[in-house]
């Protein structure tokens, strides 16, 4: 079983290589993944620190060369680069600019494939599938770029996707990890804590997936964790706004617009509910919900006091409602 594993570390490396080679010295590869990728603002430097590649729009030839090289097309399709059926062989990421995903020591675990133009028929990203070495739960695109730097800013950019991770980084912040379009999990949130206590969570400007983004946060607040987040305007993301900005303005607008987790989410709900009591009642319990996965009791009661401030309740209530979900949990 190591001994498979490691294969399919190998097949995965080759397969690596293979995508840059092509976006650099094949005419496609460089007249539409070079160009894609150069139309985004990356430089050289930033496509090389990536690895960024692109596989062709060609039904199998990255199939037939990896095949060509010996490599074994049952690690070929466990890691998912080839899809067979009914013994024809298909490339998965046919006509994609590629992003490879490492882990936390710079092995390559999986690919996300990026289509060129937008079009609704199909999936903007493809990723790899799981497999014995790529368990998405657990990986955290990135990381390997930016544990040396969350360690030594004490702090973790949580971003939605992996050109908001590159544009940071060009921009020269580097502290940055994203999950990559999959729900928040414990053992990504694990990874960082490794590293720092504090994560700050970048939202795209779109509001869509912010409801849902809030849920994956109590994870980080249950590991103790300290948590800000942050908003962008509205139909901007980190990557686009880095684009339009100097590292000095982008600093600047996340020191400024980052805000306590726990103090966001009661004036967002808050502002949502006041007018409808039975509202305020969910609202109510939802944040006392999340303050409850804190498990300092300092915090605890110092953010049940900021709470009844920004949500116009008492104390009481909140502390009763406390009382009640930590009776429920045991
Ligand atoms: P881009 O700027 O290239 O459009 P993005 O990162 O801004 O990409 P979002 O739509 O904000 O894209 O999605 C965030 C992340 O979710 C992506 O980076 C990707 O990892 C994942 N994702 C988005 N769309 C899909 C999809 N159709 N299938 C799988 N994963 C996806
Ligand atoms: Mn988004
Ligand atoms: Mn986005
Ligand atoms: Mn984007």
């Amino acid at each position: 079983k190591a001994n498979e594993r490691e294969s399919l570390y190998l097949v995965s490396e080759f397969a690596n290589t293979y995508f840059q080679k092509v976006l650099h010295k094949t005419d496609q590869g460089k007249s539409i993944g070079l160009s894609y990728f150069k139309e985004r603002g990356f430089t050289d430097e930033t496509i090389k620190t990536f690895d960024l590649g692109y596989s062709l729009n060609e039904w199998q030839v990255f199939t037939d060369e990896a095949l060509k090289q010996g490599y074994n097309l049952d690690y070929l399709e466990k890691t998912g680069l080839t899809i067979v059926k009914e013994e024809k062989r298909f490339d998965r990421f046919k006509g994609r600019v590629m992003f490879p995903i490492k882990s936390m020591s710079g092995r390559v675990l999986g690919f996300g494939g990026r289509i060129l133009i937008n079009d609704k028929k199909a999936a903007k990203y493809v990723n790899s599938p799981e497999s014995d070495i790529y368990h998405k739960s657990k990986v955290l695109y990135g990381i390997y770029h930016a544990k040396q730097s969350i360690a030594k800013e004490d702090n973790c950019f949580l971003v939605e996707g992996y050109t908001d991770v590159i544009q940071f980084h060009q921009t020269g912040i580097k502290n940055v990890v994203s999950s990559s379009g999959t729900a928040l999990t414990s053992e990504q949130i694990r990874l960082i804590n490794r590293l720092t206590k504090n994560i700050t969570v970048l939202f795209d400007g779109d509001a869509a997936g912010m409801r849902a983004s809030l849920r994956g946060i109590d994870l980080i607040l249950e590991q103790g964790m300290n948590v800000k987040v942050c908003t962008f305007p509205q139909g901007e993301d980190p990557d686009s706004f880095a684009k339009q900005n100097t590292l000095e303005e982008l600093s600047l607008y996340l020191e400024d617009n980052a805000k306590d987790f726990i103090q966001f989410k009661a004036s967002v709900l808050y502002e949502e509910s006041k007018n409808d009591p039975i509202k305020k009642a969910d609202t109510v319990r939802d944040i006392v919900n999340s303050i409850s996965k804190i498990p300092d009791r300092i915090k605890k009661e110092i953010y049940i006091q900021e709470c009844a401030r920004i949500m116009d309740i008492s104390e009481e209530v909140l502390f009763s409602t406390l009382a009640q979900i930590n009776k429920k949990e045991f």
